[in-house]
């Protein structure tokens, strides 16, 4: 019995190259869906991609849409000030580096910062499918114990919840506080970050334009989500759109 929870180091390192793959679709969907679309309102997707998002959303991060949009309007409003739900100035870089998820839950679970930062958006039939964040991590746990079994399974799972919150925390915490700015706000370009977030590292460019789906100013500054957009607009699956008021 003990011998079926026991894997090889190839089994090892394929589960580890799977964890990196999921964690790079997920952090792809918040870029492109919860951060440009659905916060920014910096791009119009088309209802399939959309609806494909949301259920990855679901599925890899556990995340509630109109929370993360809420919590991070909020940090446009008052960024590294009074106010901003995860500043490394205001709460302290190592805090927000390693306990933003704990920032971002606090934040989250206001009632008031949830309605007053998300008026304009309105909850849909997809809502109710995905409401049950839990599940959908749950759901993601269980497809991968079928896959690596329950040991490695399990070491997979929290690979996966580690990496993902490790990259989005580095976006709050160390994407403003280290890296180069072109422009006169508080936050950070980091080429490095920008290549393992799909391109939300160029933190300094997007807050100069939060309107813009594309946050890359330079040819060698690396944005996949903005490629991914790029091409989806092709194929006439995405819309990139003019800078718009958002809920606040
Ligand atoms: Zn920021
Ligand atoms: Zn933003």
């Amino acid at each position: 019995m003990f011998d079926s929870l026991l894997f090889s180091t190839r089994e090892l390192v394929v589960a580890m190259v799977c964890v990196f793959c999921t964690v790079q679709i997920a952090t792809l969907c918040t870029t492109v869906y919860l951060h440009r679309a659905l916060s920014h309102r910096a791009v119009a997707l088309a209802a399939p991609v959309e609806v494909a998002m949301r259920a990855l959303i679901w599925l890899l991060t556990g995340i509630a849409p109109r929370e993360w949009a809420a919590v991070h309007r909020k940090h446009h409003k008052f960024s590294d000030a009074e106010g901003d739900p995860h500043s490394p100035y205001v709460h302290g870089f190592w805090q927000i580096q390693l306990l933003n998820y704990f920032y971002y839950r606090r934040e989250a679970a206001n009632p008031e910062t949830v309605a007053r930062f998300t008026r304009d958006i309105v909850d849909d039939r997809w809502d109710r499918v995905f409401s049950h964040t839990w599940a959908g991590l749950l759901l993601f746990a269980g497809i991968l114990v079928v896959a690596f079994g329950p040991l490695l399974g399990a070491i997979a799972f929290a690979a996966h919840v580690l990496l993902y919150v490790f990259l989005n925390s580095s976006i709050n915490g160390a994407a403003h506080w280290i890296g180069y700015q072109r422009f006169a706000n508080s936050a950070r370009n980091m080429w490095f970050l920008a290549l393992l977030t799909s391109g939300e590292g160029l933190h300094n460019n997007h807050h100069e334009f939060p309107g813009s789906s594309r946050f890359a100013q330079r040819w060698w500054e690396i944005d996949p989500g903005w490629y991914t957009i790029a091409l989806l607009r092709s194929v006439g699956l995405a819309q990139p759109a003019p800078s718009v008021a958002i809920g606040e």
